[in-house]
């Protein structure tokens, strides 16, 4: 790499209005209008940063001025001496003003007060200002007596981003126009077409990640794809890229969500835990995660949605979200994403960002699996055979109510009615004493106070009668669920000869 790099932005930077990126309408207003002599006194541009504002503004003062033809002209000839001075911001008549660092109303009447001599080298004296929003009220106020009685020589050019903050005072004495944010495949395009002129290898999938991660602003796209080259000595490509993104593939986030959905909590877990450990960032996570509930809602065959083609997938994978989808709902999606977007805040700021993660595992893993009601109304037949555990109340309204007189069938009923935290903490750290139906005895090796009182509400509600919970203090050395289960296993004379022929085997769970 040269020293004197000079940025992609800079140096593509567009200086006509035909190569200005993704602004169709706005390139055909104005080309318009300059070529039939319609030429406003004052112009507003607004959009999201990078997205060619000021990029527009140099280009239109060059329309004005340019000296390769006799009046305004939508084709500048970008090589007269109007022209150069202009795209290098040194036109002695164009000025551009940078709002944020000339808030205070002296300068801004100083500068407004030399708007009343005559251009010097151009047709038109041309104020670009930046960032307007940013002036101080009475700069705006100075800057409005001008707009309201504006000599014939002058065009005030505002860009903003935001344009809510601009008195209407103003706006209502400009001429607005929208910067759209530049769709994902007009960016590869461009993209592409740079990494060919810089002699660099950019491959499709790294384009594609770049694109999407520009969200619409060009310049944004091309500091990403600067840093890309330089970390990568010119060979761009998609694992490059996720990783200077900090973000998972595609692939994998795909994978993931087929985990979650499929209701297996361990998996689910044990998938994050591999995810995070290759370096992901897990807020990235969740927005990718977000960004396929989204496909898969717009994709879902309930929606009959037709073109899904600028879905950001793979023809594979969207493939394998169809095959998601078809066991998942409308109605879960919705309920999926709306915890997602309620766990943004909380996964950005949180201090341990994989306990916040792991926390929104298990709740999506909740929902995924819960009936919505209308689910249930339009089922009342598999609703109430739900329960494994007999005793079932032939009641279409109640809720179906379970008998449980033994530990195991204590934890076959919280697996069943997928209480997952208190089915693996129950399993997991209970040493159970008594249990019978209505009472049970027994020792907490955790000693989590929200336990008991969970627990004993589940009960009450599922068995439709009131439990107790007696916890003793001292340990009776019994085994909880899982370590008879294990034990179970181990004196299976069928696992027994299996582990034999393994040395050193360990059986670590069982499904
Ligand atoms: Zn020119």
């Amino acid at each position: 790499m040269e020293n004197n790099y000079t940025v992609l932005a800079r140096k593509y930077r567009s200086q006509d209005f035909k190569s200005l990126i993704g602004q169709d309408v706005l390139v055909k207003t104005l080309t318009t209008a300059i070529n039939t002599g319609r030429i406003a006194h004052a112009y507003i541009f607004t959009g999201i940063r990078g997205t060619g504002k000021t990029s527009t503004a140099r280009i239109l003062a060059k329309a004005l001025n340019c000296l390769a033809s006799d009046g305004p002209t939508a084709t500048p000839c970008g090589v007269c001496e109007n022209c150069r001075a202009i795209a290098a911001g040194q036109h002695i008549d164009v000025l551009e003003i940078d709002a944020a660092s000339h808030t205070g109303v002296d300068n801004m009447r100083d500068i407004l007060d030399a708007a009343q001599y005559r251009p010097t080298n151009g047709r038109y004296k041309v104020y670009i200002i930046d960032e307007v929003h940013m002036l101080s009220n009475s700069a705006f106020n100075a800057l409005l007596k001008t707009l309201e009685e504006p000599p014939a020589h002058v065009i005030f050019i505002l860009a903003t981003t935001e344009i809510r903050r601009v008195p209407v005072t103003i706006l209502s004495r400009c001429q607005r126009f929208d910067l759209v944010r530049v769709p994902v495949e007009t960016l590869k395009q461009h993209f592409a077409w740079i990494a060919e002129q810089e002699k660099i290898e950019l491959t499709d999938g790294a384009n594609e990640l770049l694109a999407r991660a520009a969200d619409g602003s060009v310049r944004d796209g091309l500091s990403l794809l600067d840093q890309a080259i330089a970390q990568t000595a010119g060979h761009v490509d998609e694992v490059a890229v996720l990783d200077m993104l900090k973000r998972a593939d595609r692939g994998v986030v795909i994978d993931f969500m087929n985990t979650l959905l499929s209701g297996d909590t361990a998996a689910a877990l044990a998938r994050a835990d591999d995810i995070y450990n290759n370096g992901a960032d897990l807020s990235m996570l969740l927005t990718d995660m977000m960004e396929w509930t989204h496909w898969a809602t717009r994709m879902h065959p309930a929606l009959h949605a037709g073109d899904v083609t600028s879905a950001p997938y793979t023809a594979d994978q969207r493939e394998q979200i169809r095959q998601i989808n078809e066991r998942v709902t409308l109605n879960t999606l919705s309920r999926i994403w709306q915890v997602m977007v309620a766990s943004v805040p909380e996964i950005q700021s949180a201090g341990n960002q994989k306990q916040s993660f792991d926390m929104l595992v298990v709740r999506l893993m909740h929902i995924a699996d819960m009936p919505s009601v209308p689910e249930l109304l339009n089922q009342p037949k598999s609703a109430a055979s739900r329960s494994d555990a007999g005793d079932t109340k032939k009641h279409n309204a109640a809720p179906a109510q379970i008998k449980i007189t033994n530990s195991d069938e204590l934890a076959r009923a919280l697996q069943a009615s997928k209480e997952i935290l208190l089915y693996s903490y129950y399993t997991g750290n209970i040493e159970v004493l008594e249990l019978s139906d209505g009472h049970i005895k027994y020792f907490d090796r955790r000693g989590d106070a929200d336990f008991a009182p969970r627990l004993a509400a589940w009960l009450n509600d599922k068995t439709g009668h009131t439990w107790t919970l007696e916890r003793i203090t001292e340990s009776p050395h019994a085994h909880t669920i899982t370590e008879q289960k294990q034990e179970e296993l181990e004196s299976d004379p069928m696992v027994a000869n299996a582990m034999s022929l393994f040395e050193n085997a360990e059986i670590v769970g069982v499904k």
